[in-house]
């Protein structure tokens, strides 16, 4: 197996520890996408790159290894993304999409793109106010879901072609659809999109400025994230179940 050495940016989305002293990182590289790598005795007090490998943070790291096999070698914080370490709501929002991102890509797939994206919303959710974080979320798990070749059709009802927003639908997972209430007024409450929830995804499929100025009320915001989080953790079971 070759040795390589490479300078990458990346975004650590998780880490956990490995034996006495070392810990696991799993890297959202620019460069190459996922890349699982062990940090060697960053958990010691004296260490001076434990403090760069934080979940949530942007760094230059660099990586070198055998095949598969790869190391921390230098680590930089590139950018620590304090507003989001001090605001729960935005980095449990933050925590849904990375877990996405986990369940939807292999490692050492490039996606460019979403990296960009990831990096922008870190940046921008714990600057919005509440009510415009939901639909900024569901835009997120929608540009993965595309990402992946995996995003449903949601401007028309696979039966009957409604494209209105007046009546609520539901999403078919397995047709990668939606059905409106019209023609399937029963089905399980997991996957109904609320009238409001579809005009809601429907804007940040679109991901357009619209996105980060669409306000939803408390009372809908559970109603136009929830069915997406779940279809990000059915999709990521299929994707597991094909392996
Ligand atoms: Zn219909």
């Amino acid at each position: 197996m070759p040795l390589f050495h490479q300078s990458v940016r990346a975004l650590v989305l998780s880490r956990r520890n490995l034996g006495e002293a070392d810990r696991l990182l799993t890297l959202f590289t620019y460069e190459a996408g996922l890349w699982r790598a062990a940090a060697h005795g960053v958990r010691s007090l004296s260490s001076r790159r434990g403090s760069h490998l934080e979940p949530f943070t942007e760094i230059a790291v660099v990586l070198s290894g055998h095949g598969r096999l790869s190391r921390i070698t230098a680590a930089e914080t590139h950018d620590y993304f304090s507003a989001l370490h001090s605001d729960d709501d935005a980095l449990r929002r933050a925590y849904v999409v990375a877990c996405g991102l986990l369940a939807l890509f292999g490692e050492h797939d490039p996606q460019p793109a979403l990296y960009l994206l990831l990096q922008q919303l870190w940046h921008h959710l714990p600057r919005l106010p509440q009510p415009r974080r939901p639909v900024a979320e569901v835009a997120a798990v929608l540009a993965l879901l595309a990402g992946a070749g995996t995003a449903p059709h949601i401007s028309r009802c696979r039966v009957c072609g409604y494209t209105g927003t007046d009546r609520s639908v539901r999403l078919e997972p397995v047709h990668g659809s939606i059905v409106c209430s019209a023609c399937s007024p029963a089905g399980p409450s997991v996957w109904r999109l609320s009238s409001v929830a579809l005009k809601a995804a429907r804007i940040a499929a679109a991901r357009n400025d619209l996105v980060l100025r669409t306000a939803v009320s408390e009372t809908d915001a559970m109603a136009v994230t929830m069915p997406w989080r779940t279809y990000l953790r059915w999709q990521g079971a299929q994707i597991a179940g094909e392996q």
